[in-house]
């Protein structure tokens, strides 16, 4: 018996069935068992087949033509594909109905790619504070501003994944966010205990950015609490130790802050500052990353600040800001 290799036969257009086999075992041979091909098959090789549909042992049967009718359906799937996910590349239900249509701005960071995470989640408000009868809960704060981020860099062409979602909460315009435990690690649902919340995300960050092909990635984690709950209420900004990239994206980040306090609040003066610290989101994530610190939800006077809309619609801005000099100046 001649044994042939079936990558060689596939210019070869007749063929003879082995004993057991069927439609399927034959084309699958041949690398051919698409639907279409079996469809095919059946139509060039009408009037050789069992009154069961099945192939008769030593009948020589024509092989589908790997051209012309698959492939046009194969173009047509293709395009189907393309015109959804363009279609989908310029919205993002998470924003919210009233902004998940995103409108290019700019190409500024095309080819930047962000693992956005917004500090606590789930069952784990973080800090909170309190204004009259009003409950403050820090996750709910630095997810808005997330978002609004995200938001911002999607709008100037980067890719972004947003690590922590809530499926209700979009971008939301109030002053007191409503409180819930909806959110989640990209679908999964986050732990209390929290060294395991703490990896979840970075094991998210992590295999996301084994994928991601571009060569600028970055994670930004938002908080909005403060180590001193004392009167320190400026913005902090951290970085892992020893990391360059990090490093120059904090005060990247922070000269931008500096430059709008200058402008907007002359009197105030900007302390904020750029440090490296010991975190565990730091030091387990791949990508360089910023840690921010953009107030005290605890701090009377920073809660004002963050509860109104755009304010923290303004912290977005400015971090986006930063984020497009460091990109520039790569
Ligand atoms: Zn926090």
């Amino acid at each position: 018996m001649l044994l042939l290799c079936p990558l060689m036969m596939q210019a070869q257009t007749t063929v003879k069935p082995v004993s057991g086999d069927g439609i399927t075992t034959l084309l699958q041979r041949y690398r051919l068992n698409t639907p279409a091909n079996v469809r095919e098959f059946k139509r060039i090789n009408k009037g050789k087949f069992t009154a069961d549909g099945g192939l008769i042992l030593g009948r020589s049967y024509k092989l589908p033509q790997t051209g012309s009718s698959n492939r046009e359906e194969d173009e047509e799937q293709e395009s189907r594909k393309t015109r959804k996910s363009e279609r989908m590349s310029n919205r993002e239900p998470l924003f919210g109905k009233r902004y998940e249509k995103i409108n290019r701005v700019s190409d500024e960071l095309e080819g930047a790619c962000f693992y956005l995470v917004s500090g606590h989640g789930g069952p784990d408000p973080g800090a909170i504070g309190y204004i009259g009868k009003h409950e403050l809960h820090e996750d709910e704060y630095a997810y808005d501003i997330i978002l609004r981020l995200a938001r911002n860099l999607r709008q100037r062409g980067a890719k972004v994944h947003i690590i922590i979602q809530d499926a209700k909460d979009g971008i939301r315009n109030d002053h007191y966010l409503n409180n819930s435990e909806r959110e989640t690690c990209m679908g999964s649902r986050i732990p209390l205990n929290q060294v395991a919340r703490l990896q979840q995300r970075c094991d998210k960050i992590n295999q996301l950015y084994r994928k991601d092909r571009s060569s600028y990635k970055r994670a930004v984690f938002v908080h909005v609490d403060s180590r001193g709950r004392s009167n320190q209420v400026d913005v902090f900004f951290y970085h892992a130790l020893g990391s360059k990239t990090g490093k120059r994206l904090a005060e990247n980040i922070r000269k931008t802050f500096e430059q709008k306090y200058d402008k907007h609040q002359p009197n105030r003066g900007f302390s904020g500052t750029v440090s490296a610290r010991e975190l565990y989101v730091l030091r387990k994530a791949t990508p360089a990353s910023v840690f921010l610190e953009l107030g005290n939800i605890q701090n009377k006077k920073d809660q004002q600040r963050l509860i109104i809309p755009s304010n923290r619609q303004a912290l977005a801005d400015w971090i986006c800001k930063g984020i497009v000099r460091d990109y520039k100046n790569r």
